[in-house]
C-alpha cells in the first residue's frame, strides 16, 4: 500500500512539472506568435532570413507578464547565421539566453544597415565588432539588474 501510495505521489510531482512547463508558454502565446509572424513579421528583422524564425520578446516575458501578448513587445529575430552570428541570442540577448537587451531595437537597426549596405562588414570585423560591444552593454546591464540597483 505504501509503494501504491508513493507511485502515485511520483506521479502527481510529475504531472505538476509537466503543467508547469506548458504554463510557461501557454496556448495564447502560439495564438499570439503565430498571427504576428502572419501579420509580415516572418522574417528576421537583422538578416531578413525566413528561416528559423524566433519571435523575441522585447521586455522579457518573465519580467513583464503584462506585454506577454502585447505585439508592439515583439521583434522577429533568427538562429539561422545567415550572416554568420544567431541574430536572436547574440542580438536579443547579448550572448546569454537569460539576458535582455533593452537596446535591441536600436542594435537590430544599426547592424542591419551595416550590413545591408556593406557586406565586407562581415568579414572584415566590424559586425562581430558591434557584437562584441552589444555583448559587453547587455551584460552590464543585466548584472547590474541583479545586483537590484
Ligand atoms: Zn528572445
Ligand atoms: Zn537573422
Amino acid at each position: 500500500m505504501r509503494k501504491f501510495i508513493m507511485m502515485w505521489s511520483i506521479l502527481a510531482v510529475l504531472a505538476a512539472i509537466c503543467l508547469s512547463y506548458a504554463a510557461e508558454r501557454p496556448a495564447e502565446w502560439t495564438k499570439v506568435r503565430n498571427e504576428y509572424v502572419a501579420e509580415g513579421h516572418n522574417f528576421c528583422e537583422i538578416c531578413g532570413s525566413k528561416k528559423d524564425i524566433e519571435v523575441h520578446h522585447v521586455k522579457p516575458w518573465a519580467k513583464w507578464p503584462d506585454l506577454r501578448y502585447d505585439k508592439s513587445n515583439l521583434i522577429t529575430l533568427c538562429r539561422s547565421k545567415y550572416w554568420g552570428f544567431d541574430c536572436h541570442w547574440a542580438v536579443g540577448h547579448g550572448g546569454n539566453t537569460r539576458w535582455e537587451n533593452p537596446w535591441v531595437r536600436d542594435d537590430v537597426k544599426y547592424l542591419k544597415d551595416l550590413i545591408s549596405k556593406d557586406k565586407n562588414a562581415i568579414t572584415d570585423g566590424r559586425s562581430d565588432e558591434y557584437l562584441k560591444y552589444i555583448r559587453a552593454r547587455v551584460k552590464e546591464f543585466n548584472i547590474i539588474g541583479n545586483r537590484g540597483l
